[in-house]
């Protein structure tokens, strides 16, 4: 759908990042990483919620020794966050971990870099080089007056040269800022400079009421335009609501298969019953059923209800103290306002089982149902039609 830059390819585990690879989620835990066990259980937390790579933080020898347990333990690939230390990057190299994230500016010494660029080379593990307004170099900012977004490019392109005077090319970038604009305008500069796949993400968003819309606005933007090869939405929140956001931009741009895609109505002087609370319902209960990707409309009243409810999978338009619902198309009949959400789900299972033998589920596409295909899910949901 979008026309993708063309960026090379590195692996991070089992995962692969840039060229054709699907873009990847990422998300950081929040455990201390010398607790293991509780580590764990958060990387397994997220990878289940649909991360695909997870970063722990390494400030601490304590922390790099957990690394061989969790590196083999963790499910995913696991991606060491160190900012100084040459001994605990070594140390993360050894314990068998995925990638790194350091900017080698940070460590001075060419001697430290070329010791951590050989490692990773020889091990194939690549490094992700990550500018950050906030702590960028000071003589930049001064230089520019405040953390632009030249200021950003300027700093990953000195980092990266810093690597490749070792012949290191296995690296990704990120050019967080916090203000989007300046973000957007950093990670469009860098992609016209690089082919090295970038990592996407809006630093410090803040807590989710901000930070949903300015991470959305600032990834989606460029994902729209065809840059970014894995993404992390930063959020003053549960780690888990991280990897949920980002999946839900890629679903929104058509990168990822929706699981499910609620439409909803916004309810007004029309509507016949709380809009809210039924779609929250739905959504609520739909979140905790296994159902192939299928669209599913709740609409508040007959005026415009009907047929967002006729385009959708499984459908409800709502009138006077019953509402008519509808799957894949077909009228299927009137339900009463306090069995809605019921029927709804009732039918939604029927007709993903139809999707199932049909085929969709293996090819992420809502198949849609016809002819005797149709009249038989029809038949199993069990409702009569209207005329
Ligand atoms: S579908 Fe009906 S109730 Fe919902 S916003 Fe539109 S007119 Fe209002």
């Amino acid at each position: 759908m979008f026309e993708r830059r063309i960026s090379r390819q590195v692996k991070v585990g089992s995962v692969a990042v840039g060229g054709d690879a699907p873009i990847s989620i990422q998300s950081m835990t929040t455990t201390k990483t010398d607790d293991v066990q509780a580590t764990l259980i958060q990387v397994h937390e997220l990878a289940t919620q649909g991360a695909d790579i997870v970063r722990v933080a390494v400030p601490h020898e304590g922390d790099a020794k957990a690394l061989p347990a969790i590196a083999a333990e963790g499910g995913v690939p696991i991606i060491a966050d160190i900012h100084f230390s040459v001994r605990l990057a070594m140390m993360a190299i050894e314990a068998g971990v995925h990638g790194l994230r350091l900017n080698p500016g940070n460590m001075r010494n060419p001697k430290h870099i070329e010791e951590v660029a050989t490692a990773c080379k020889e091990r194939g593990i690549p490094i992700r080089i990550g500018v950050n307004a906030g702590s960028l170099d000071r003589k930049l900012v001064e230089k520019h007056g405040r953390p632009t977004a030249d200021a950003l490019v300027e700093s990953a392109l000195y980092e990266i040269g810093l690597l490749e005077e070792h012949g290191f090319k296995d690296y990704k970038i990120s050019v967080k800022h916090q203000n989007v604009p300046e973000m957007i305008d950093a990670y469009r500069k860098l992609a016209s400079k690089t082919d090295a796949p970038l990592h996407l993400g809006v630093t410090e968003a803040g807590t989710p009421k901000q930070g949903v819309v300015k991470t959305a606005i600032g990834i989606g933007t460029l994902l729209a335009e065809g840059i970014g090869d894995t993404i992390r939405c930063s959020l003053t929140a549960d780690p888990v609501e991280e990897v949920k956001l980002g999946k839900q931009i890629l679903q929104t741009l058509g990168i990822r298969d929706s699981t499910f895609d609620l439409v909803a109505c916004p309810s007004c002087g029309r509507a016949e019953l709380d809009v809210f609370d039924l779609a929250q319902r739905v959504e609520a209960a739909i979140e905790n059923m296994d159902l192939p990707p299928m669209q599913i409309a709740v609409m508040g009243c007959e005026v415009n209800g009907p047929g967002e409810a006729r385009d959708a999978d499984i459908g409800i338009a709502a009138g006077p103290g019953r509402g008519l619902l509808f799957a894949k198309g077909k009228q299927i009949g009137w339900v009463p306002h306090d069995r809605l959400v019921e029927e709804l789900l009732e039918a939604a299972q029927h007709v993903a089982e139809e999707i199932r033998a049909a085929g969709g589920d293996q090819s992420g596409e809502v198949t849609v149902l016809k002819g005797a295909g149709r009249r038989n899910a029809l038949m199993d949901i069990g409702m009569r039609q209207t005329p």
